[in-house]
């Protein structure tokens, strides 16, 4: 078992430091190129929905919490934010309160999609906490 947590601003420079930081305490666990893509990719969702959702524009404190047992990631993040009202709605694909063009509302079933285990809790005024894991596939003998 390994731990390690991470507490950052939300500005956008800290979204790839956020993923890269994740994948690089997953390492020792030697998942695929693949399988750190998705990792990464889940991440970069998560922390940028903190970022312009969560605290739209201001600035406060985003969390990650990872934790690493036999092949598999946990990854909690979570902010301190206005929260999200009915999460049912918010994890529906296409969902998005940010029509503005650039969101296409896709952010949650990316995560779902490429983590094994997902969840969401959130509330109102409060903020929002994403908890995922992903387990890794042992890696295939050396056919050589
Ligand atoms: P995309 O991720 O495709 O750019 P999106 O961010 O709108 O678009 P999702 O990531 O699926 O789509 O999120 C759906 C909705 O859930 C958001 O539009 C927002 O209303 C709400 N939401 C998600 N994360 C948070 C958060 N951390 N704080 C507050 N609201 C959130
Ligand atoms: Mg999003």
């Amino acid at each position: 078992m390994n731990e390690m947590r991470l507490k950052f601003l939300s500005r956008s420079e800290n979204e790839t430091f956020a993923r890269n930081c994740v994948a690089a305490f997953a390492l020792p666990l030697e998942p695929s190129l693949s399988e750190l893509s998705d990792v990464k990719t889940a991440v970069s969702e998560a922390v940028t929905n903190c970022i312009v959702h969560g605290y739209a524009g201001r600035e406060g404190w985003i969390e990650i919490v990872c934790k690493t047992e036999e092949g598999r990631l946990d990854v909690e993040i979570s902010d301190e934010g206005r929260g999200i009202g009915n999460v049912t709605e918010a994890l529906a694909p296409f969902f998005t309160t940010l029509a503005d063009g650039e969101r296409s509302g896709m952010g949650f079933t990316i995560m779902q999609t490429f983590m094994t285990d997902f969840s969401v809790v959130s509330e109102e005024g409060k903020g929002t906490r994403v908890k995922m894991s992903k387990t890794f596939k042992k890696a295939e003998p050396d056919a050589r």
